[in-house]
């Protein structure tokens, strides 16, 4: 009765208090609410909207449908980044090696990979052996001992959103700022942070299409973030081509390796520097962004922040060898060069195109019990705006099998256009978000 009186008043465009939040939240997560009343509500939330304050209590109510950590005793500050998904974003892999050995403890809750964006743990996983399915106590430990932990979101935090998550997923109710906003932050809130880091991406391979809405969901997240005692910085990244070069799962673990190294692309490097410079100074530890930014290079100079990564994989029960020999990594089958038709100036690498590719070949999913192959996907080294010849290499595609890299260079066709003028992509990082206001970086 209590679930039809709420969709009701949702229906009508009325709001809950935050006892009701709490009572509908419960009574889902304890299976006293079937899906089809809960998936009328959420659409009703989709099409009306929650305000503030409901935003917050239904925050509340998902984050104390689980436990927490309990990480203060750690004596460091902790912070984490989540990016709202992408392309090639392989910036995790390099950013908490990076930022965990500077003094900053990074206990990061990643996702897998779902549509056309990739997730972090399915790239963690194509290292042989790494265990992303940690316990709290097993991710407390290692946050002890090495100052990172990478892991998923267990089954004992915030299980009210993975219920509900799963129902938006399949309900067309995940687009909308205070669904997404209380989804991700009762996640994050979990995991007791001193401060986090949020990467906004734009652009037309990015979750949200409008620079408004954007702003908006950043906002929420800082608000939330606040009246919980966890400082949020947004920082607005670009999403109209793919990050780095390498997309797919080891082939971005490879790339990730080159980059602790020193050898990445510099688009990588980039975006990585300007997240970990944000966690570095909201940590304490750097006095400005600028002062963050020559330790993070000294970081990866003097090889300390590879060796971080070292560690972390051996902790987890992965083949750190992978680090000296990227061979390592599960190879595709077949590999075969994507060249230009003509010549020209390449003006678009369209991102959702690449990564709905990525699911063709077998490394993406379209839902989450589909398995995937670690091996397949493409290195794109033609970027928006670079002159090419006819001939010219734009791509690789990494296959199981012949009928793999057709579907590969179908992709890359609808992908990459080439033409006589050039059109300007995104600034790479073009705002940051925080309590203060929205301030324009490029
Ligand atoms: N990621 C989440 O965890 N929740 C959402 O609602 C959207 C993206």
């Amino acid at each position: 009765m209590l679930a039809h009186r709420l969709i009701e008043r949702k229906r009508d465009g009325g709001k809950l208090d935050a006892g009701e939040w709490r009572a509908l939240v419960m009574a889902y997560s304890a299976g006293h609410v079937p899906d089809y009343q809960m998936s009328a509500f959420l659409m009703a939330c989709f099409l009306r909207g929650l305000d503030r304050a409901e935003t917050a209590a239904l925050t509340d109510a998902m984050l104390n449908s689980g436990v927490r950590f309990e990480l203060a005793s750690l004596g460091k500050p902790r912070i984490d980044k989540h990016s709202i998904g992408g392309v090639g974003d392989k910036v995790s892999l390099i950013l908490a090696p990076l930022v965990s050995v500077l003094g900053v403890a990074v206990p990061m809750v990643s996702g897998r990979g779902l549509g056309h964006t990739g997730g972090t743990l399915d790239k963690l996983e194509s290292i042989s052996g790494f265990r992303t399915d940690l316990t709290l106590a097993e991710a407390r430990e290692q946050l002890e001992e090495i100052g990172c932990a990478l892991m998923g979101q267990t089954a004992e935090v915030a299980p009210a959103d993975r219920k509900m998550y799963a129902l938006r997923d399949a309900t067309a109710t995940v687009e909308s700022i205070p669904l997404i906003a209380s989804s991700i932050m009762s996640k994050k809130l979990a995991e007791d942070l001193t401060g986090l880091v949020l990467d906004i991406k734009r652009g037309s391979g990015a979750f949200l299409t409008s620079f408004e809405q954007e702003v908006a969901l950043a906002q929420e997240m800082i608000d939330l973030g606040e009246s919980h005692g966890c400082p949020v910085v947004a920082v607005f990244t670009a999403m109209d081509r793919p990050l780095g070069r390498a997309c797919g799962n080891a082939l971005e673990v490879e790339e990730a390796i080159a980059t602790l190294k020193g050898e990445g692309p510099p688009d990588l490097l980039d975006v990585t520097l300007a997240l970990s410079a944000e966690m570095l100074v909201m940590a304490g530890v750097a006095r400005d962004l600028d002062a963050a930014r020559a330790d993070l290079k000294q970081a990866i100079a003097s090889g300390k922040a590879a060796d971080q990564f070292r560690r972390i994989i051996e902790r987890q029960g992965g083949d750190a060898n992978v680090l000296d020999d990227p061979a390592l990594l599960p190879q595709a089958a077949e590999c075969e060069l994507f060249t230009a038709q003509r010549a020209g100036v390449v003006q678009r690498v369209e991102p959702r195109a690449i990564g709905r590719g990525i699911t063709a070949l077998g490394g993406g999913r379209t839902t989450m019990a589909d398995a995937i192959d670690p091996a397949v996907g493409f290195v794109i080294t033609a970027k928006p705006g670079d002159w090419v010849g006819t001939g010219e290499p734009l791509a690789s595609v990494y296959a199981r099998d012949r009928a793999g890299i057709e579907r590969g260079r179908a992709a890359l066709r609808s992908a990459i256009s080439i033409g006589d003028e050039a059109e300007p992509p995104l600034p790479l990082v073009s705002h940051r978000v925080t309590k203060a206001g929205v301030e324009a970086l490029a």
